[in-house]
């Protein structure tokens, strides 16, 4: 592969012994209850990182059993702002003091570059305190407008028990954005990780354990989808699921949960545009756009997949996008200097590549990468920063998330014509558009239909800010305080105060 940014081997050290991955049910560290166990090797280094158990139906009874009486008990789920606060923040303080064993474990589960892996443990940290901060200030309503003998009142309680499932892209940081928020509303819960990722989720539970947490208040069961993650949408005792990972699994989510009407919660896909229109600063859009498409190696629910261009700009865009594809740094994911490292397995990877494949069959031209890239000395799947131009709005290529570093481009001649592309998808996570007109920019960002628009700039994202999708990338929200939202229960409380009720019958 000539002409584009590899770090080859840094000969990083590496653990000698896989990471032991077990459930925590009860507060109490459990093997399966048929004693199987499932390993996980490192898409970038070929390693064994960690042995889990592999879970049955029977740990996700024990799990649901100990979140339910730890839920009806009362202890945890009416204790006070301030006790839960405290507990967020202590386990907030564990993963900063934790962050180096976390991140090294999420890079050999995930391939993800060892400096990104940080980042988001300190994000997750930062989202811990800013759940405590919702546990102190929540609040529900009073009524004083009912007349001279009545008073009202709407309470938020805690929804119960929570099912909380997640994908192997971003564990660390996908968990953290729903189980603070959970814990703050006095919810207890049964987390089961991605079957690629389960160990940091693991430490998760010994720095619960460690700052305190009560039995039963946070289980987790390690494993796969079938039996483990059915299980847990299923059981009645459950009443609420979260989940975070494809569209698919979360439309079967929603048919396993209907038997049991549980609230349902779901992050799912996207296929997110960003439109440069030929106002907008040009550098600027080209950077966005790299970081949209090889942050995380594409394998981003935001990631910015597919770019819409003027195509008064496009062939000049092309060239800029192009040229600072080939800068980007691939490989070795224990190199500080990696920007993108592996691809999560083998069957991805041809995954990817098909897409790729059936583009340039149907008439797209490949201007950047399109195949496997080796990085010397590693034993695991790389692919190239890949780029598609001539993209037609019907391909595959342009309507289905690739989830790899491989960027679709599309061109448009009006703005009306743009919309009408971006929201032509039954995706409707994110989109973006770059302008240096304001009133071009609100436009968009009224007339697109995802959950959120950015505006020169992309895939900024803050604790504060609520995060979700339209159509088929989801429902509900997580992160600010709608995010806690998702976790409460509305309770209406009518009280008659003083005068004598009048009688009904007489
Ligand atoms: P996935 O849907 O394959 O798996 C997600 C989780 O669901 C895993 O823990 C898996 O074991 C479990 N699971 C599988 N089958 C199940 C079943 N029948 N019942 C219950 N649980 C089951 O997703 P993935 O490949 O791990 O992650 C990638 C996907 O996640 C992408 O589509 C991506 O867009 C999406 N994602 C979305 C967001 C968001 O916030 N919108 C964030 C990250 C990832």
């Amino acid at each position: 592969m000539t002409n584009i940014t590899v770090v080859q081997n840094s000969n990083a050290s590496l653990p000698d012994v896989p990471f032991k991955a077990r459930h925590l049910i009860n507060g109490n560290w459990a093997n399966s209850s048929d004693g199987a166990v499932f390993e996980r090797r490192s898409p970038s280094h070929g390693i064994i990182v960690s042995k889990a158990c592999r879970g049955t139906a029977e740990d996700v009874d024990a799990a649901v059993a100990s979140a339910r009486a730890a839920f009806d008990d009362g202890n945890w789920s009416m204790s006070s702002g301030k006790d839960r606060a405290t507990l967020l923040l202590k386990v907030a303080d564990l993963i900063d003091r934790e962050r180096e064993r976390i991140a090294l474990l999420e890079v050999l589960e995930s391939g993800k570059p060892i400096s990104q892996a940080r980042a988001e443990i300190e994000g997750a940290s930062d989202l811990w305190r800013y759940a405590a901060s919702l546990a102190r200030t929540m609040y529900g309503e009073s009524h004083n407008t009912l007349g001279k003998d009545m008073l009202g009142v709407v309470l938020k309680e805690p929804i119960g028990v929570v099912s909380i499932i997640t994908p192997w892209n971003f564990p660390f940081l996908i968990v953290s954005q729903k189980l603070p928020f959970a814990l703050a509303t006095g919810c207890t819960c049964v987390i089961k990780p991605s079957e690629m990722t389960p160990s940091t989720t693991v430490i998760l539970g010994e720095l619960l354990m460690e700052a305190g947490c009560p039995a039963g208040v946070v289980n987790i069961v390690l494993g796969f989808g079938d039996p483990v993650g059915t299980a847990m949408s299923t059981d009645p005792r459950v009443d609420m699921v979260t989940f975070t990972g494809s569209t698919r699994v979360g439309k079967s989510i929603v048919a396993a949960t209907s038997g049991t009407l549980k609230k349902v919660s779901l992050e799912l896909g996207g296929k997110n545009p960003q439109v440069i229109m030929p106002d907008a600063d040009l550098d600027s859009a080209a950077d966005a756009v790299a970081l949209g498409v090889y942050f995380n190696a594409g394998e981003c629910c935001n990631s910015s997949s597919r770019i819409l261009v003027h195509e008064e700009v496009a062939e000049d865009f092309i060239a800029r996008t192009t040229e600072l594809s080939r800068r980007v740094p691939f490989g070795d994911p224990m190199d500080l200097d990696t920007k993108v490292g592996a691809i999560i397995s083998a069957e991805h990877q041809d995954k990817i590549h098909a897409y790729v494949q059936d583009a340039a069959q149907s008439g797209a031209s490949i201007r950047l990468g399109g195949q496997a890239l080796e990085i010397d000395g590693l034993n695991g799947q790389f692919y190239s920063p890949t780029i598609v131009a001539d993209v037609a709005p019907n391909m595959p290529i342009a309507r289905e998330e690739v989830f790899g570093p491989v960027l679709s481009v599309l061109t448009f001649k009006t703005l009306e014509e743009a919309i009408s592309i971006v929201n032509d998808a039954d995706y409707g996570l994110s989109a973006g558009i770059w302008s240096e007109n304001v009133h071009t920019c609100l436009e968009f960002a009224r007339r697109a239909r995802a959950g959120t628009v950015w505006t020169n700039t992309w895939m900024d994202g803050f604790p504060e800010m609520p995060f979700g999708g339209m159509k088929e990338s989801g429902q509900g929200r997580e992160l600010g305080r709608y995010g806690l939202e998702e976790f409460l229960e509305t309770k209406t409380v009518t009280m008659r105060i003083g005068a004598t009720r009048g009688a009904w019958v007489g």
